[in-house]
């Protein structure tokens, strides 16, 4: 809790990438508190003023305790209403600018700045980062044989599955149609492998069942980069690595998980392939 007030004074918060009730309004539980934090330095003003006036607060607050008291609650309570207004105000207009509408997973936009962050930090603790770029199997067919609500409604289902698959410092966002990014800061490429073929493995098991009963299973594809040295590499080059990768799964027959460091090593079965 005090990590947290300190966070939020510092203007160092980062909202979480998934969202538990208790952070689906982070900007809105901010503003709270620091509205709040506001409200009681200017009541501690108004006490300090009495006092500049020669008049003792103490006296006061003694003979007029309930009168003291309302004007405190009244103040907090005025105080968290706005901070409340405005910080939802904040969520809304975060959700329109960084989160994809269909999945709620971020977008590109917010992908790219975190990533931008990472080589600002990275350069200075020398620390592995790792990039996941997902692509589903042959996802047009589902539209053409279910329709396309039916891929809607198949793309919330993966979105929800590599939302719950993801750590609390991970950035998982939909970039494209059917293509899904995961950012994983502070993660080697053995560990980021791990990760992309424990979603892989999750997906091809975990089919959708539709509102008419039917039940769609899909495969994903991976291809997986990463890197330590921001000197030499950039987000745009990383993200060409991971692309490099998976278009290696795609082309060595899909359902499978793809490294980019030499060698490509295929995760899933085992093939040693080099660009
Ligand atoms: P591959 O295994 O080679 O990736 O084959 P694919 O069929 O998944 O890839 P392709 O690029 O041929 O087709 C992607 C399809 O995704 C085509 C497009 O209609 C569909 N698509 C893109 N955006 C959306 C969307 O928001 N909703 C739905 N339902 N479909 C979408
Ligand atoms: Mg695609
Ligand atoms: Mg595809």
């Amino acid at each position: 809790m005090i990590t947290y007030i300190t966070e939020l004074i510092t203007g160092n918060y980062q909202p979480p990438t998934e969202t538990p009730a208790s952070a689906k309004h982070p900007n809105r539980n901010k503003r709270i508190v620091q509205f709040i934090l506001f409200g009681m330095v200017i009541d501690l003003l108004l006490i300090l003023a009495e006092l500049a006036a020669g008049v003792s607060p103490l006296e006061n607050i003694t003979r007029h305790p309930w009168l003291y008291g309302y004007i405190f609650l009244i103040t907090v309570g005025a105080f968290a209403f706005f901070g409340a207004m405005v910080g939802s105000k904040e969520d809304q207009l975060e959700k329109l600018a960084l989160r994809d509408p269909l999945t709620g997973l971020f977008n590109s936009r917010y992908l790219w700045a975190r990533m931008g962050e990472q080589w600002a930090t990275g350069k200075r603790e020398k620390i592995d980062s790792s990039l996941i770029l997902f692509d589903l199997d042959f996802f047009k067919r589902v539209n053409d044989r279910y329709g396309h609500p039916v891929g809607d409604e198949l793309l919330k289902h993966i979105g929800k599955i590599l939302q719950h698959a993801a750590r609390r410092s991970d950035v998982v966002s939909r970039i494209g149609g059917e293509e899904f990014v995961f950012f994983l800061p502070n993660t080697s490429a053995t560990a980021a492998a791990a990760i992309a073929e424990r979603i892989r493995d999750t997906i091809c098991r975990t089919p959708l069942i539709t509102d008419k009963k039917h039940r769609i299973s899909i495969t994903i594809s991976a291809g997986v980069a990463s890197t330590n040295d921001y000197a030499s590499t950039t987000p745009r080059t990383l993200y060409a690595e991971a692309d490099k990768a998976l278009y290696l799964a795609k082309k060595h027959g899909r359902n499978r998980v793809i490294t980019s460091k030499p060698p490509e090593k295929d995760v899933h079965g085992n093939i040693e392939t080099r660009a």
